[in-house]
């Protein structure tokens, strides 16, 4: 997949949750066509980033554009409909609805909003995308940890999303369900979706991701290029707390 266009930019971004601050001026611009792997350590900042990226926070200062359009504190359905997909680190499906339906839903307030009849028609897609359409009549009290989370990631899919942020989607997974999932990941990423993936296993972001940002306390430590950005002894020493 080539790199493309600019689809979401973040400029100077800060966060800030009384005197914590989550965020304190971060830059960053997704591209057509990445994969970024967006690491650092516990409280970096990242799941803060993710929603902001998101629209689910907004930003105590600094910018957020979507192609060029400027879509700072939009609310979240505004940003969905604008192309930005997120999963949330513990998924939160609707548990007296089928797997189908689940989709359905977000299909119905998706970019393109449909009935209920055309949203569970085409609720198929993702969860085909995803290897989930065999469960698709099942209720998700039914669904494994590994299966939920494929099933976060066909309901932000659904929403034909162009950029999609996945909040550490491979965590409690095993060794195969990890496979699996980063099967999924190439899947969506071929079918022509940027991905931002949050994920604390380096060895997983770094067979996946065209390009590496760590955070490190709220501010952007390394930017670029996943090998040299592990090669960084600033990197090496954020993650080893020295
Ligand atoms: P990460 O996802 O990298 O572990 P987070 O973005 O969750 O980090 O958190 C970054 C910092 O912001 C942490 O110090 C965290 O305690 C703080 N923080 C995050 N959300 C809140 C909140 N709602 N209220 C207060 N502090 C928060
Ligand atoms: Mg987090």
């Amino acid at each position: 997949v080539e790199i493309g266009a600019p689809l979401v930019e973040c400029t100077d971004i800060t966060r800030h949750f009384g005197g914590v601050r989550a965020l304190d001026g971060v830059s960053l611009t997704i591209h057509e066509g990445e994969i970024v792997g967006l690491v650092g350590p516990n409280g970096s900042g990242k799941s803060t980033l993710v929603s902001i990226l998101a629209g689910s926070q907004r930003p105590t200062g600094g910018r957020l554009s979507i192609e060029g359009h400027d879509v700072t504190g939009r609310p979240p359905h505004r940003i969905a409909h604008a192309g930005v997909a997120r999963t949330y680190q513990i998924p939160k499906p609707f548990t007296s609805m089928t797997v189908r339906d689940n989709v359905a839903m977000a299909v119905m307030f998706g970019r393109t909003p449909k009935g209920l009849d055309a949203a569970r028609a085409d609720a198929l897609r993702p969860l085909e995308t995803v290897g989930l359409a065999h469960l698709a009549d099942a209720y998700p009290a039914a669904l494994n940890l590994h299966q939920r989370q494929l099933l976060e990631i066909a309901r932000a899919l659904a929403a034909n999303p162009k950029v999609l942020l996945l909040d550490e989607a491979l965590a409690g997974l095993n060794p195969v369900e990890i496979d699996n999932a980063v099967a999924v990941i190439r899947r969506v990423h071929e079918s022509g979706v940027a991905i931002v993936i949050v994920e604390h296993l380096l060895r997983v972001v770094n067979q996946l991701a065209t390009r590496l940002v760590v955070l490190d306390r709220g501010t952007r430590l390394a930017d670029g290029d996943p090998k040299t950005v592990l090669a960084d002894p600033a990197v090496v020493r954020a993650y080893l707390g020295k």
